[in-house]
């Protein structure tokens, strides 16, 4: 096995298969057998992972990991699911997910995928995404559990696309932005500032966005109608003063009216600043 680089899969009978059975003397035992066979394999230079419990009720899922890891001399653990609970057939992909989740935060090296058809029949494409998917969001929780950066950086990004109420741009980053896009648009247009769960009026994202661009002072409503008028306060004796003091000076660009040359005044009168010897 060596020779060829197989991997063996030590595979758990024992399992637990309900949660009644879960954390009971025989999965423990096999569990001791598997980390003799963990060194067996070792000692001929064949590498090995074990095969995990399916049945486990969630507050018992991380010590399950811990006890595994202890073992079995820390080979992967690969988990099937666990469930953590029985009691809805039909809907074992979210069961399993849940526990698969806790398992990847307390450690589990790979989550085997389960299926809504899981207990009731053999699964069909659907079933095969819905479970694929479940898997992906309960690895991605679990990797955000264990503080891996890069797993972060997408929900960072994701979730300043939603703050801007940019929707093309979350359903760009999305895992499954087919699906998000379809849903978005089956209420509203994708040009909204808003979406349809709490409405216009209530849009905390919107009225937050209202906010930030009142207070820094750009909202457009609040801003002066000529920008180069002058202000009404001068008047009398200051015109007066202005009066005397005379015109402004040629080098103001704005008293020439064609552009090219505004901007070759400033040019110039830049280049003239930068090349004055200092002090
Ligand atoms: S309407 Fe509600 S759910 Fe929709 S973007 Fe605004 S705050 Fe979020």
């Amino acid at each position: 096995m060596r020779e060829y680089d197989v991997t063996y899969s030590l595979g758990d009978g024992l399992r637990p298969g309900c949660l009644a059975d879960a954390s009971d003397p025989a999965q423990f035992a096999e569990l001791r057998t598997l980390g003799e066979l963990v060194q067996r394999a070792r000692e001929a230079g064949v590498q090995v992972m074990v095969e995990g419990p399916g049945h486990i009720p969630l507050n018992e899922v991380a010590a399950n990991m811990e006890m595994e890891r202890r073992v079995c001399d820390d080979a992967p653990f690969y988990v099937l699911g666990p469930l953590v609970t029985d009691a809805f057939p039909g809907y074992d992909h979210i069961t399993s997910a849940i526990g698969a989740t806790e398992a990847a935060r307390a450690g589990a090296a790979m989550l085997c995928y389960v299926t809504p058809k899981e207990h009731v029949g053999l699964p069909k494409p659907e079933d095969v995404k819905a479970g694929c998917i479940a898997y992906k969001i309960a690895a991605h929780a679990g990797d955000l559990a264990r503080g891996i950066a890069s797993a972060r950086t997408w929900d960072d990004d994701l979730s300043r696309a939603r703050a801007a109420l940019n929707w093309p741009r979350q359903f760009e980053l999305a895992f499954d932005g087919d699906t998000a896009r379809a849903l978005h648009d089956e209420d509203l247009p994708v040009d909204t500032d808003f979406c349809a769960m709490c409405g216009h009026d209530w849009c905390s994202m919107r009225i937050s966005k209202e906010i930030a661009e009142f207070a820094s002072g750009k909202d457009v409503g609040f801003q002066p109608a000529r920008r180069a008028a002058r202000s009404p306060l001068v008047a009398g004796s200051d015109l007066a003063l202005l009066g005397r003091r005379g015109d402004k000076a040629d080098c103001h660009s704005d008293r020439v009216a064609d552009p090219d040359a505004a901007r070759e005044l400033q040019r110039s009168a830049i280049s003239r600043l930068s090349e004055a010897p200092a002090g």
